[in-house]
């Protein structure tokens, strides 16, 4: 029997490896289709291929037998490989864990229609029940997240004291939204490192196109082992969680990852347990003064409130969720999306630091590059092709939901309960970034005033017959009501001027 490894099946804990047997062969391939299917950052490309070499070597080291197909040696597809080794070593049975796309799932699938006989177990990795969450919300215009969290907060009894939540309040997000003080600086991050040279020259040979860069590959920055997962994990467990709560949405030039704990790309591909590291952020809160309650809350309920409704809501709304586009949005992405030369300073640093880094914290990329996409009318299907690409942690569970869903609104609603967009207001109380742009972020109409503002009413008046009744905005409605016309005229100017200059902004 061949038992695949998806490259974001990471999980050395699965009870899979509880036994050994001469008859069970782990299978892993690094696959074309799988690296291409979307323009990938290299160093996702390198980080998912490194992970799989180290977990493949463990297992050996184990006395497991593996099959490792390396890019170059193996077929385009995950299913050309799997039918070839099931030649080679004469069976039809194939065992796979649960996988989180959906792509993947049928692909896999669909090799029953071959005569494989495919077995599917769960990856053991995620905390709630997709069928609960399904039944949960059935017929439900609107997902709420903070009733599926506090569900889970109860059933796992994670940051409860009894039936009640730790401290009396499920939810401190109030508390979460402070910007950096003026000489505020960050303390230094804590970095693994791995020799990745030759990853990325088996990719070079292979021809696998990818973008953004690599720095040096003989110190990789991304965790590729669980012990160095935990390692970045409790180096930020203990330096940066007691910040991570006042700065969530913090932004700061030049300063790529504030206190945030660049765990996604661990988590995702299961090299470390998402129950364990809610757990350790409690235990932290108990026993050091300095972590605050919205510091820890804030944490767990983006694991096991937003990372677990996300991939809920995936698995309800898929395959349909791919063609949403509630407000018919098809501008193209403009090409300094690929490169960051735009003198929009915000911009320029979220994306530049995609395009170095892989990674923009979640401010970033629903308040910055999001809001934008949003407001410039950008086709939500370049804008997922993008935010799969670019982001180490990016797989379709929960980069769809979060882009088409939380930051497009291409739902109409079903995941947020209001556009996430903002004029340079917001961008400029939360970050350093106007202060250096040559926009100017307290004009609306000028030559030179931010396109944010302009974009911002002109999205709001336009879309008036689909958002007109959100109770939650309404409050925009009622000062654009008040707006004089020739201001009204000229904000529709500006905003058509910087429509048509996408390109050159
Ligand atoms: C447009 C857009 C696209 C995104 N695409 C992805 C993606 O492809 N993959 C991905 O893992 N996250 C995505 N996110 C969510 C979030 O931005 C990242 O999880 C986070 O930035 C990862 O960095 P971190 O580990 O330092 O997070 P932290 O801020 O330290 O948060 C801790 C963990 O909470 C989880 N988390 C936080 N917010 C979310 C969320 N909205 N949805 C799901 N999990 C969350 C992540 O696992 C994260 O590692 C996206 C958000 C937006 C707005
Ligand atoms: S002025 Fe506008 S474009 Fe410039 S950094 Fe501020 S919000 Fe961004």
């Amino acid at each position: 029997m061949i038992r695949l490894i998806l490259g974001d099946q990471l999980n050395r804990y699965h009870t899979w490896f509880s036994e050994q047997s001469e008859d069970i062969t782990y299978a892993f391939f690094e696959c074309y289709d799988e690296a291409t299917y979307a323009p990938h950052h290299i160093q996702k490309v390198v980080g998912i291929f490194a992970g799989m070499r180290a977990f493949a070597s463990a297992l050996q080291a184990q006395g497991h037998k593996v099959h490792y197909g390396s890019i170059g040696q193996t077929l385009p597809s995950l299913g050309e490989n799997l039918q070839k080794l099931c030649t080679e070593l004469g069976t039809q049975r194939i065992e796979i864990q649960q996988p989180d796309e959906y792509r993947v799932q049928e692909h896999l699938l669909g090799l029953r229609e071959n005569g494989f006989q495919i077995e599917v177990c769960s990856s053991e990795h995620f905390i709630a029940d997709v069928e609960d969450f399904k039944v949960q919300f059935s017929g439900k215009k609107t997902l709420l997240m903070e009733s599926f969290y506090r569900r889970m907060r109860k059933s796992t009894g994670i940051f409860m004291q009894g039936a009640q939540p730790i401290g009396g309040k499920w939810n401190y997000d109030a508390s979460n939204r402070k910007a950096l003080p003026k000489g505020h600086s960050i303390p230094p991050r804590y970095f693994p490192d791995t020799d990745v040279s030759a990853i990325v020259e088996d990719i070079q040979q292979a021809n696998i196109p990818t973008i953004g860069s690599l720095g040096n590959p003989k110190h990789f920055y991304w965790p590729t082992t669980p012990e160095q997962a935990k390692d970045i994990f409790h180096y930020w467990l203990e330096h940066d969680l007691p910040f991570f709560g006042d700065f969530q949405d913090a932004m700061a030039r030049n300063q790529w990852a504030m206190y945030h704990s660049r765990i996604s790309f661990a988590l995702n591909t299961k090299m470390i347990d998402p129950l364990w590291v809610c757990q350790e952020v409690e235990r932290a809160y108990h026993e050091r003064e300095e972590v605050s309650i919205n510091a820890a809350e804030g944490f767990i309920r983006q694991i096991l409130g937003w990372r677990e409704f996300m991939r809920g809501a995936y698995w309800m709304a898929m395959p349909d969720y791919e063609d949403l586009n509630y407000f018919n949005h098809n501008a193209p992405l403009p090409s300094w999306f690929w490169t960051g030369k735009t003198k929009m300073e915000c911009m320029k640093q979220s994306i530049g630091q995609s395009l170095d880094h892989a990674y923009a914290h979640h401010i970033q990329r629903l308040m910055i590059t999001g809001n934008f996409m949003l407001l410039a009318g950008i086709d939500p299907s370049e804008v997922d092709r993008w935010y799969l690409g670019i982001y180490i942690d990016a797989f379709q569970w929960v980069e769809i939901t979060n882009t088409r869903g939380m930051s497009q609104f291409a739902d109409g609603g079903w995941i947020a309960t209001k556009p996430y967009v903002s004029s340079a207001n917001y961008i400029h109380k939360m970050s350093d970034y106007c202060a250096h742009c040559p926009y100017d972020r307290k004009t609306r109409a000028e030559k030179n005033s931010c396109p944010f503002n302009a974009l911002y009413w002109d999205f709001y008046e336009r879309k008036e017959g689909q958002l007109g009744n959100n109770p939650r905005i309404g409050m925009v409605y009622r000062t654009l009501n008040k707006m004089k016309d020739a201001d009204k005229v000229a904000l529709r100017e500006r905003a058509r001027w910087i429509h048509d200059h996408l390109e050159n902004l």
